[in-house]
């Protein structure tokens, strides 16, 4: 399928001069058309920077300081460098391309009136049709999203935590985006519920043809949800694969310790602990690799060349894959693959 969003050496800084720590350091990525794109990683990796940034959504001090994100809109007009877009091309675009459902969001939803209300008049906010045909329109987003439509009427209070952010899901498909950015959707709920979410979301995409940049910390959360998984450490994307193939497969160390440091899908939750240590401070990164400080692989070129995500292709798809990891760089001598992160 043909690419809807191309980043391309996307960098970010927070602060300006001196003061400025870079956030996101050239990072390359793709969105094709129709495919639901996860972004996982710890806290403070990146993750949301590089949603934001990449759909000019970014709050200072957040501040782009190079790349390029290629957007083309398969509905003409709106298609081009996002980046270099005017503020006036990026308003016609946004409200029509891009919607986002951000963490906690069910918590925006205005208490005093009926969510019905709060439906239409996002709708009216951009759309200008009849009372009647909003009120429709409101019903048969709340039916999408698996709720009764005589839940119009209901104040957010009357409904559960996860019926509240179906709602605001609704709310966001309600302009009928191309993309949606999901920022931690579900983070706030319980298991049951988050699965629920991430099935309707997939039967809303195939229905509706969107395309989704999910964001989580909980990469267990994506190996159903995601076509894609991009994994974030540290300001860059160390692997990024087809969901089967990071769950199977993992390359990269960290994509591996993710993986047993979060608990199980089904089952009883467990506490995190599979990879030692934490991030490392932005305003001073190890040279080499960013993860050799938590490595248990580490070698001597880690800490002098710094590894690059397409340098490492694998298999029949091999455009499809890379790892940021010099294990796997033919290149760089070093020890063999280790078993457990070889194909
Ligand atoms: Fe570990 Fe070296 Fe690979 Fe970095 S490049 S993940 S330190 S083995
Ligand atoms: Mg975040």
């Amino acid at each position: 399928t043909e690419p809807l969003l191309e980043i391309r050496d996307l960098s970010v800084d927070y602060g300006y001069d001196e003061n400025a720590v870079t956030a996101l350091s050239n990072v390359n990525l793709t969105l094709h058309r129709g495919e639901i794109l996860g972004l996982a990683g710890e806290s403070g990796c990146g993750k949301s920077t590089l949603a934001y940034a990449a759909t000019r959504l970014l709050p200072p001090p957040g501040v782009i300081t190079g790349g390029e994100v290629m957007f083309t809109s398969s509905r003409g007009g709106g298609s081009g460098d996002l980046l270099r877009m005017s503020d006036k091309q990026l308003r016609a675009q946004r409200w029509r391309d891009t919607a986002i459902v951000f963490q906690g969001s069910m918590n925006a939803l205005n208490p005093v009136y009926r969510v019905g209300k709060q439906l239409m008049d996002g709708i009216a906010a951009h759309e200008k049709i009849p009372r009647k045909a909003m009120r429709e329109r409101a019903a048969e987003l709340l039916t999408m999203v698996g709720i009764s439509a005589d839940r119009l009427d209901s104040y957010p209070h009357q409904l559960s935590g996860g019926m509240r952010q179906r709602v605001m899901i609704a709310m966001a498909l309600a302009l009928e985006p191309e993309l949606v950015i999901m920022d931690e959707p579900t983070t706030a709920l319980d298991v049951v519920m988050q699965r629920q979410i991430v099935e309707q979301i997939i039967e809303l995409k195939d229905e509706l043809g969107f395309s989704v940049i999910f964001i989580t910390h909980d990469v267990s959360l994506l190996i159903e949800l995601a076509d894609r998984i991009a994994i974030m450490y540290a300001g860059e994307i160390v692997e990024d694969a087809g969901s089967r193939e990071v769950y199977h497969e993992p390359r990269h160390p960290y994509t591996a310790g993710l993986l047993h440091s979060f608990p199980p899908l089904r089952g009883p939750k467990r506490e995190l602990g599979g990879i030692p240590g934490s991030p490392p401070d932005l305003l001073s990164l190890p040279s080499g690799c960013r993860f050799r400080t938590r490595c248990p692989y580490a070698f001597g070129a880690c800490a002098r060349v710094v590894p690059q995500l397409g340098d490492t292709l694998y298999g029949d798809d091999e455009a499809h894959r890379g790892v940021a990891c010099h294990l796997h760089d033919a290149t760089i001598d070093g020890p063999s693959v280790p078993p457990e992160l070889a194909v």
